[in-house]
Protein backbone atom coordinates (compact mmCIF):
# COMPACT_ATOMS: atom_id res chain seq x y z
CA UNK A 1 0.00 0.00 0.00
CA UNK A 2 0.90 3.73 -1.30
CA UNK A 3 2.52 5.55 2.14
CA UNK A 4 2.71 8.99 0.48
CA UNK A 5 -0.61 11.03 -0.96
CA UNK A 6 -1.80 14.33 -1.53
CA UNK A 7 -4.72 14.33 0.92
CA UNK A 8 -5.79 12.36 3.66
CA UNK A 9 -9.29 12.11 4.58
CA UNK A 10 -10.10 11.41 8.37
CA UNK A 11 -13.61 10.00 8.49
CA UNK A 12 -15.69 7.87 5.74
CA UNK A 13 -19.15 8.82 6.12
CA UNK A 14 -21.25 10.66 3.48
CA UNK A 15 -18.79 13.90 4.44
CA UNK A 16 -15.77 11.79 4.03
CA UNK A 17 -16.58 9.70 1.25
CA UNK A 18 -17.86 12.56 -1.12
CA UNK A 19 -14.73 14.62 -0.72
CA UNK A 20 -12.86 11.09 -1.67
CA UNK A 21 -15.11 11.32 -4.89
CA UNK A 22 -14.20 15.10 -5.85
CA UNK A 23 -10.29 14.69 -4.74
CA UNK A 24 -9.94 10.98 -6.37
CA UNK A 25 -11.43 12.57 -10.11
CA UNK A 26 -9.49 15.48 -10.14
CA UNK A 27 -6.82 13.02 -9.97
CA UNK A 28 -5.32 13.85 -6.20
CA UNK A 29 -4.19 11.06 -4.51
CA UNK A 30 -5.92 10.42 -1.92
CA UNK A 31 -6.57 8.05 1.11
CA UNK A 32 -9.95 7.66 3.56
CA UNK A 33 -9.13 6.90 6.46
CA UNK A 34 -11.81 5.26 9.27
CA UNK A 35 -11.93 3.87 12.76
CA UNK A 36 -15.22 1.90 11.60
CA UNK A 37 -16.43 0.16 8.97
CA UNK A 38 -17.39 3.05 6.86
CA UNK A 39 -20.80 4.69 6.07
CA UNK A 40 -20.40 6.47 9.45
CA UNK A 41 -24.18 6.88 10.64
CA UNK A 42 -26.18 6.35 7.40
CA UNK A 43 -25.71 2.72 8.12
CA UNK A 44 -27.59 3.28 11.37
CA UNK A 45 -30.51 4.92 9.31
CA UNK A 46 -32.96 2.10 8.31
CA UNK A 47 -34.46 3.65 5.21
CA UNK A 48 -33.26 7.40 3.93
CA UNK A 49 -35.94 9.19 2.20
CA UNK A 50 -34.57 12.92 1.59
CA UNK A 51 -31.83 12.19 -0.22
CA UNK A 52 -32.25 13.57 -3.45
CA UNK A 53 -32.57 11.41 -6.57
CA UNK A 54 -32.54 8.13 -4.15
CA UNK A 55 -36.39 7.80 -2.69
CA UNK A 56 -35.90 4.55 -1.46
CA UNK A 57 -32.58 4.03 -0.48
CA UNK A 58 -31.16 2.05 2.95
CA UNK A 59 -27.92 3.84 4.61
CA UNK A 60 -26.60 0.58 3.86
CA UNK A 61 -26.84 0.68 0.00
CA UNK A 62 -26.27 4.72 0.03
CA UNK A 63 -23.06 4.05 2.17
CA UNK A 64 -21.97 1.04 -0.05
CA UNK A 65 -22.88 3.31 -3.52
CA UNK A 66 -20.83 5.92 -2.50
CA UNK A 67 -17.52 4.13 -1.04
CA UNK A 68 -17.37 2.14 -4.86
CA UNK A 69 -17.97 5.98 -6.47
CA UNK A 70 -14.78 7.04 -4.37
CA UNK A 71 -12.99 3.65 -5.36
CA UNK A 72 -14.09 3.87 -8.90
CA UNK A 73 -12.07 6.90 -9.23
CA UNK A 74 -8.99 5.80 -7.37
CA UNK A 75 -9.28 6.83 -3.89
CA UNK A 76 -7.57 4.23 -1.27
CA UNK A 77 -9.96 3.20 1.68
CA UNK A 78 -8.72 2.02 5.08
CA UNK A 79 -11.71 1.04 7.21
CA UNK A 80 -11.32 -0.12 10.49
CA UNK A 81 -8.42 1.83 11.21
CA UNK A 82 -6.67 2.75 14.75
CA UNK A 83 -5.47 5.39 14.08
CA UNK A 84 -2.25 5.77 16.44
CA UNK A 85 -0.98 9.66 16.00
CA UNK A 86 -1.86 12.66 13.96
CA UNK A 87 0.49 15.58 12.94
CA UNK A 88 -1.28 18.46 11.59
CA UNK A 89 0.79 21.85 11.98
CA UNK A 90 3.79 21.45 9.68
CA UNK A 91 3.35 21.78 5.64
CA UNK A 92 3.84 17.61 5.59
CA UNK A 93 0.56 16.13 7.77
CA UNK A 94 1.37 12.61 8.95
CA UNK A 95 -1.22 10.00 10.21
CA UNK A 96 0.05 7.08 12.06
CA UNK A 97 -2.26 3.42 11.84
CA UNK A 98 -1.63 0.69 14.20
CA UNK A 99 -0.28 -2.55 12.24
CA UNK A 100 -0.12 0.11 8.84
CA UNK A 101 2.20 2.59 9.56
CA UNK A 102 2.82 6.33 8.53
CA UNK A 103 0.56 8.02 5.72
CA UNK A 104 1.66 11.37 4.72
CA UNK A 105 0.16 13.84 2.83
CA UNK A 106 0.31 18.32 2.31
CA UNK A 107 -3.63 18.39 3.34
CA UNK A 108 -5.61 16.54 5.49
CA UNK A 109 -9.51 16.77 5.92
CA UNK A 110 -11.43 15.94 8.73
CA UNK A 111 -14.56 14.61 8.97
CA UNK A 112 -14.80 12.20 11.95
CA UNK A 113 -18.68 12.71 12.14
CA UNK A 114 -20.23 11.88 15.40
CA UNK A 115 -21.74 9.08 17.69
CA UNK A 116 -25.34 8.78 18.78
CA UNK A 117 -25.75 10.53 22.46
CA UNK A 118 -26.47 8.82 25.26
CA UNK A 119 -28.81 9.33 28.38
CA UNK A 120 -26.24 8.26 30.63
CA UNK A 121 -28.06 6.98 33.32
CA UNK A 122 -26.35 3.53 34.95
CA UNK A 123 -29.14 0.79 33.66
CA UNK A 124 -28.26 2.20 29.84
CA UNK A 125 -24.90 0.57 29.87
CA UNK A 126 -26.62 -2.60 31.58
CA UNK A 127 -28.93 -3.18 28.96
CA UNK A 128 -27.05 -2.27 25.65
CA UNK A 129 -27.20 -4.51 23.05
CA UNK A 130 -29.36 -6.43 26.00
CA UNK A 131 -32.88 -4.57 24.60
CA UNK A 132 -31.13 -0.87 24.35
CA UNK A 133 -29.89 -0.17 20.62
CA UNK A 134 -28.86 3.54 19.24
CA UNK A 135 -29.28 1.66 15.69
CA UNK A 136 -32.68 0.83 14.14
CA UNK A 137 -31.57 -1.08 10.58
CA UNK A 138 -29.12 -3.14 12.85
CA UNK A 139 -31.42 -4.26 15.41
CA UNK A 140 -34.78 -3.63 14.19
CA UNK A 141 -35.24 -7.19 13.11
CA UNK A 142 -35.04 -8.94 16.45
CA UNK A 143 -37.82 -6.77 17.96
CA UNK A 144 -40.52 -8.50 15.19
CA UNK A 145 -43.60 -8.95 17.10
CA UNK A 146 -42.62 -7.18 20.23
CA UNK A 147 -43.45 -3.70 21.96
CA UNK A 148 -40.86 -1.58 22.19
CA UNK A 149 -40.12 2.55 23.38
CA UNK A 150 -37.99 5.16 21.02
CA UNK A 151 -36.98 7.92 23.04
CA UNK A 152 -36.25 11.34 21.52
CA UNK A 153 -38.35 13.87 19.47
CA UNK A 154 -36.38 14.96 16.70
CA UNK A 155 -36.37 13.89 13.39
CA UNK A 156 -34.54 10.94 13.04
CA UNK A 157 -36.65 9.69 16.32
CA UNK A 158 -39.88 9.90 14.71
CA UNK A 159 -38.51 8.68 11.11
CA UNK A 160 -36.99 5.68 13.02
CA UNK A 161 -39.94 5.15 15.14
CA UNK A 162 -41.79 4.81 12.06
CA UNK A 163 -39.70 2.63 10.41
CA UNK A 164 -39.36 0.20 13.65
CA UNK A 165 -43.58 -0.41 13.32
CA UNK A 166 -42.27 -2.36 10.52
CA UNK A 167 -41.30 -5.16 12.77
CA UNK A 168 -42.45 -4.37 16.47
CA UNK A 169 -46.22 -4.70 17.06
CA UNK A 170 -46.10 -1.31 19.46
CA UNK A 171 -44.00 1.45 19.60
CA UNK A 172 -44.09 4.16 22.70
CA UNK A 173 -42.41 7.62 21.72
CA UNK A 174 -41.06 8.61 25.06
CA UNK A 175 -39.88 12.64 24.73
CA UNK A 176 -38.81 14.90 27.24
CA UNK A 177 -41.17 18.01 26.46
CA UNK A 178 -44.49 18.63 25.22
CA UNK A 179 -43.54 19.61 22.03
CA UNK A 180 -41.65 17.34 19.04
CA UNK A 181 -38.38 19.39 17.47
CA UNK A 182 -39.26 17.47 14.86
CA UNK A 183 -40.02 18.49 11.45
CA UNK A 184 -44.53 18.80 11.43
CA UNK A 185 -43.96 15.94 8.29
CA UNK A 186 -42.60 13.89 10.23
CA UNK A 187 -45.01 14.59 13.59
CA UNK A 188 -47.47 13.89 11.20
CA UNK A 189 -46.37 10.35 9.92
CA UNK A 190 -45.77 9.12 13.41
CA UNK A 191 -49.05 10.22 14.52
CA UNK A 192 -51.40 8.67 11.78
CA UNK A 193 -48.96 5.42 12.32
CA UNK A 194 -51.54 3.16 14.34
CA UNK A 195 -48.90 0.93 15.96
CA UNK A 196 -47.39 4.44 17.07
CA UNK A 197 -48.43 6.25 20.91
CA UNK A 198 -46.84 9.00 22.74
CA UNK A 199 -46.05 9.79 26.14
CA UNK A 200 -44.57 13.34 26.22
CA UNK A 201 -42.86 15.29 29.00
CA UNK A 202 -41.46 12.62 30.44
CA UNK A 203 -37.62 11.77 31.74
CA UNK A 204 -36.46 8.02 31.08
CA UNK A 205 -35.59 6.91 35.23
CA UNK A 206 -34.62 3.43 34.97
CA UNK A 207 -34.27 0.42 32.31
CA UNK A 208 -35.42 -3.21 34.02
CA UNK A 209 -35.16 -6.31 33.34
CA UNK A 210 -33.74 -10.07 34.15
CA UNK A 211 -30.78 -10.62 32.20
CA UNK A 212 -32.85 -8.57 29.10
CA UNK A 213 -34.82 -5.18 29.26
CA UNK A 214 -38.87 -5.67 30.19
CA UNK A 215 -39.66 -1.94 31.42
CA UNK A 216 -38.59 1.40 30.93
CA UNK A 217 -39.31 3.34 33.60
CA UNK A 218 -40.56 7.63 33.20
CA UNK A 219 -41.82 9.97 35.30
CA UNK A 220 -44.11 12.49 34.34
CA UNK A 221 -41.93 15.70 34.19
CA UNK A 222 -45.35 18.17 35.42
CA UNK A 223 -46.53 15.95 38.13
CA UNK A 224 -43.40 13.19 38.80
CA UNK A 225 -46.05 10.09 38.12
CA UNK A 226 -44.31 7.26 37.40
CA UNK A 227 -45.14 5.27 34.28
CA UNK A 228 -43.70 1.45 33.98
CA UNK A 229 -44.03 0.77 30.21
CA UNK A 230 -43.75 -3.17 29.09
CA UNK A 231 -41.22 -3.18 26.49
CA UNK A 232 -38.25 -5.40 24.92
CA UNK A 233 -36.42 -3.14 23.33
CA UNK A 234 -35.68 0.74 23.68
CA UNK A 235 -34.40 2.69 20.51
CA UNK A 236 -32.57 5.96 21.86
CA UNK A 237 -32.12 9.07 19.16
CA UNK A 238 -31.77 11.97 21.15
CA UNK A 239 -28.66 13.77 19.33
CA UNK A 240 -25.35 12.83 18.59
CA UNK A 241 -21.51 14.08 20.22
CA UNK A 242 -19.13 15.24 18.01
CA UNK A 243 -16.05 12.52 17.47
CA UNK A 244 -12.93 15.00 18.16
CA UNK A 245 -12.06 13.90 21.33
CA UNK A 246 -8.50 12.87 19.56
CA UNK A 247 -8.65 16.66 18.09
CA UNK A 248 -8.02 18.38 21.61
CA UNK A 249 -5.55 20.91 21.70
CA UNK A 250 -4.79 19.70 17.56
CA UNK A 251 -6.74 22.17 15.99
CA UNK A 252 -9.75 24.69 17.53
CA UNK A 253 -12.54 23.50 18.80
CA UNK A 254 -16.06 24.98 20.30
CA UNK A 255 -16.79 24.20 23.91
CA UNK A 256 -18.99 21.87 22.44
CA UNK A 257 -16.42 20.17 20.36
CA UNK A 258 -17.30 20.84 17.45
CA UNK A 259 -14.50 21.60 14.73
CA UNK A 260 -14.20 25.77 14.01
CA UNK A 261 -13.79 26.19 10.26
CA UNK A 262 -14.78 29.21 8.11
CA UNK A 263 -16.63 29.12 5.18
CA UNK A 264 -13.95 27.60 2.74
CA UNK A 265 -14.13 24.97 5.52
CA UNK A 266 -10.61 25.90 6.80
CA UNK A 267 -9.49 25.21 10.32
CA UNK A 268 -7.00 27.07 11.99
CA UNK A 269 -4.20 25.00 10.65
CA UNK A 270 -2.90 25.49 7.16
CA UNK A 271 -3.70 21.95 4.68
CA UNK A 272 -6.22 21.30 7.11
CA UNK A 273 -9.84 21.10 6.61
CA UNK A 274 -13.23 20.17 8.12
CA UNK A 275 -16.12 18.52 6.91
CA UNK A 276 -19.67 17.20 8.16
CA UNK A 277 -21.38 16.70 11.48
CA UNK A 278 -18.13 16.72 13.35
CA UNK A 279 -18.08 20.72 12.63
CA UNK A 280 -19.81 23.66 14.13
CA UNK A 281 -22.74 24.37 12.58
CA UNK A 282 -26.20 24.66 12.55
CA UNK A 283 -27.63 21.46 10.33
CA UNK A 284 -26.52 18.13 10.33
CA UNK A 285 -27.88 15.90 7.64
CA UNK A 286 -26.10 13.52 4.80
CA UNK A 287 -26.97 16.57 2.09
CA UNK A 288 -25.03 19.17 4.44
CA UNK A 289 -22.07 16.25 5.12
CA UNK A 290 -22.33 15.67 1.33
CA UNK A 291 -22.10 19.17 0.52
CA UNK A 292 -19.47 19.66 3.15
CA UNK A 293 -17.14 17.21 1.47
CA UNK A 294 -17.49 18.96 -1.99
CA UNK A 295 -16.47 22.61 -0.24
CA UNK A 296 -13.53 20.56 1.53
CA UNK A 297 -12.63 19.13 -1.57
CA UNK A 298 -12.60 21.72 -4.02
CA UNK A 299 -10.83 24.07 -1.37
CA UNK A 300 -8.08 21.05 -0.94
CA UNK A 301 -7.58 21.37 -4.40
CA UNK A 302 -6.64 25.07 -4.57
CA UNK A 303 -4.90 24.56 -1.48
CA UNK A 304 -2.52 21.98 -3.06
CA UNK A 305 -2.58 23.84 -6.49
CA UNK A 306 -1.38 27.09 -4.74
CA UNK A 307 1.99 28.25 -5.34
CA UNK A 308 4.03 28.17 -2.41
CA UNK A 309 4.29 31.05 0.20
CA UNK A 310 7.37 32.96 -0.60
C1 LIG B 1 -30.38 7.04 13.52
C2 LIG B 1 -30.01 8.12 12.56
C3 LIG B 1 -30.81 8.34 11.45
C4 LIG B 1 -30.49 9.38 10.54
N1 LIG B 1 -31.31 9.53 9.45
C5 LIG B 1 -30.99 10.48 8.53
C6 LIG B 1 -31.79 10.64 7.36
O1 LIG B 1 -32.79 9.94 7.17
N2 LIG B 1 -31.42 11.60 6.47
C7 LIG B 1 -30.32 12.40 6.64
O2 LIG B 1 -30.03 13.23 5.79
N3 LIG B 1 -29.55 12.26 7.75
C8 LIG B 1 -29.86 11.32 8.69
N4 LIG B 1 -29.07 11.19 9.81
C9 LIG B 1 -27.92 12.10 9.98
C10 LIG B 1 -26.76 11.71 9.05
O3 LIG B 1 -26.55 10.31 9.10
C11 LIG B 1 -25.50 12.48 9.45
O4 LIG B 1 -25.78 13.86 9.41
C12 LIG B 1 -24.34 12.17 8.49
O5 LIG B 1 -24.07 10.78 8.43
C13 LIG B 1 -23.07 12.90 8.92
O6 LIG B 1 -22.05 12.56 8.04
P1 LIG B 1 -20.49 12.71 8.42
O7 LIG B 1 -19.75 12.14 7.26
O8 LIG B 1 -20.22 14.08 8.83
O9 LIG B 1 -20.27 11.83 9.71
P2 LIG B 1 -20.60 10.31 10.08
O10 LIG B 1 -21.71 9.78 9.25
O11 LIG B 1 -20.73 10.29 11.55
O12 LIG B 1 -19.28 9.52 9.63
C14 LIG B 1 -18.06 9.74 10.30
C15 LIG B 1 -17.12 8.57 10.03
O13 LIG B 1 -15.86 8.88 10.62
C16 LIG B 1 -15.35 7.75 11.30
N5 LIG B 1 -14.46 8.23 12.37
C17 LIG B 1 -14.77 8.63 13.62
N6 LIG B 1 -13.67 9.04 14.29
C18 LIG B 1 -12.63 8.90 13.43
C19 LIG B 1 -11.22 9.15 13.53
N7 LIG B 1 -10.66 9.60 14.65
N8 LIG B 1 -10.46 8.87 12.46
C20 LIG B 1 -11.00 8.38 11.31
N9 LIG B 1 -12.32 8.11 11.17
C21 LIG B 1 -13.12 8.38 12.21
C22 LIG B 1 -16.56 7.00 11.78
O14 LIG B 1 -16.29 5.61 11.94
C23 LIG B 1 -17.56 7.25 10.64
O15 LIG B 1 -17.53 6.24 9.65
C24 LIG B 1 -29.35 10.18 10.75
C25 LIG B 1 -28.53 9.96 11.86
C26 LIG B 1 -28.85 8.93 12.76
C27 LIG B 1 -27.97 8.69 13.95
Amino acid sequence: MDREFDAIVLGGGPAGLTAGIYLARARVRTLIVDTGTVGGQMVLSYAIANYPGAPDVTGRDLSRAMRRQAESFGCTVLPLADVTALELDGPVKAVEVADEGRFTARAVILAPGGVPRKLGIPSEAAFEGLGISYCATCDGDFFTGKDIVVIGGGNSALEEAVALTKYASSVTIVHEFDHFQAQPWAVAEAEHNPKIRFLMAQEVREFVGDGSLAEVVVASKHDGAITRIPASGAFLFIGYVPNTRFLEGVVDLTPRGEIVTDDALRTNLPGVLAAGDARAKRYRQITTAVADGTVAALETVAFLNAPPAA
